[in-house]
């Protein structure tokens, strides 16, 4: 399979890193506004190649993406001094506006991999701007802040993260929702195991795990800048799952109507990918204090949304 990546720059390259270290896929496409940055990636990326897999890498225009089964979208502008976010958020729709354009005029069988952030957003423009059906547009949600909650949950009870099953829920940003209620250990509810096996969930681990989820990403950019490894691990996790046909349950982004009040909006559920991109979501058992904060999330995208809209 082939797969396209537009927006080299952190996150991007992270991503190619990633897929070609797993031999993923048999060809990775990278493409970028600054066409030296793109090939310099690519290179830099082959070299590792063959310590790993046989994944071909190149950089192109976006001729190069013909045939591509999945493009990742990682380009984007940065936040100028002072602008607003909802400024920054127009610029961003207006890069979307060309690249989206430009990818399905060559790759017009490509599934869409979103990372640029918000990524909720971006998404569901993405939906608007292409033409395509949500299941073919995926953003890549929360499945790194679950993958953050499922690393500090095994951490606290001693077990490795593919055993732990949780999941954080609408926004990738501030409004997210941790669903303690429903999270296993096993098969075993989470509470119980932790109780078996002598680690309990007190209020202090409860609020430090809840803590770590939800500003991970601040304490990695007061140290680094920016982050890039987990994410790109997660979108090489989401296009393994459509390479493979996995059918596996992932916790992304996508427009839906899953939330009453909120109908066509982008956040995150469990959803069931595979090659033919989203082909299920599934609505976990909340309590009630949780249900009330995936509405509240939801709203809050459905608002900045109708925003942007309105402004642009
Ligand atoms: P991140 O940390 O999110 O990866 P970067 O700034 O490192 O952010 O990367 C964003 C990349 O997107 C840059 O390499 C930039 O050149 C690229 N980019 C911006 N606008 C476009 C565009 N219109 N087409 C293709 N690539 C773009």
């Amino acid at each position: 399979m082939k797969v396209g990546i537009v927006g080299t720059g952190m996150v991007g390259s992270a991503a190619g890193y990633a897929l070609a270290l797993k031999g993923t896929v048999a060809r990775l496409v990278m493409v970028d506004l600054n066409a030296d940055l793109a090939l310099a990636q690519a290179q830099d990326i082959a070299h590792a190649v063959p310590f790993a897999s046989a994944t071909v890498v190149e950089a192109g225009g976006y001729e190069a993406l013909k045939g591509a089964a999945v493009v990742i979208l990682a380009c984007g502008v940065g936040q100028k001094p002072g602008e607003s976010r909802l400024a920054l958020l127009a610029r961003n729709a207006a890069v979307f506006r060309d690249v989206i354009g430009a990818v399905l005029r060559h790759a017009p069988d490509a599934i869409l991999l979103i990372a640029s952030n918000p990524v909720d957003i971006m998404t569901q423009i993405s939906v608007g701007l292409s033409g395509l059906p949500a299941s073919r547009v995926i953003g890549s949600g929360t499945i790194l802040d679950t993958a953050r909650f499922r690393s500090l949950l095994g951490a606290h009870l001693g077990i490795a993260p593919g055993s732990v099953h949780a999941y954080v829920l609408g926004e990738h940003g501030d409004s997210e929702v941790l669903a303690w209620s429903n999270a296993r250990a096993g098969s075993v509810p989470l509470l119980s195991f932790a109780a078996q096996i002598g680690a309990p969930i007190t209020e202090a681990v409860r609020a430090r795990i809840d803590d770590g989820v939800r500003n991970a990403a601040y304490t990695i950019i007061r140290g680094k800048g920016a982050t890039w490894y987990g994410i790109g691990a997660g979108l090489a996790r989401i296009v393994q799952a459509i390479a493979r046909d996995e059918q596996a349950v992932l916790s992304v982004s996508c427009v839906g109507d899953a939330v009453p009040g909120c109908p066509g909006t982008a956040f995150s559920l469990p959803r069931v990918v595979g090659a033919a991109g989203v082909t299920a979501e599934l609505m976990p058992e909340l309590s009630p204090d949780e249900a009330r904060a995936l509405t509240a999330s939801a709203t809050l995208l459905a608002r900045t949304a109708a925003e942007l809209g309105a402004a642009g």
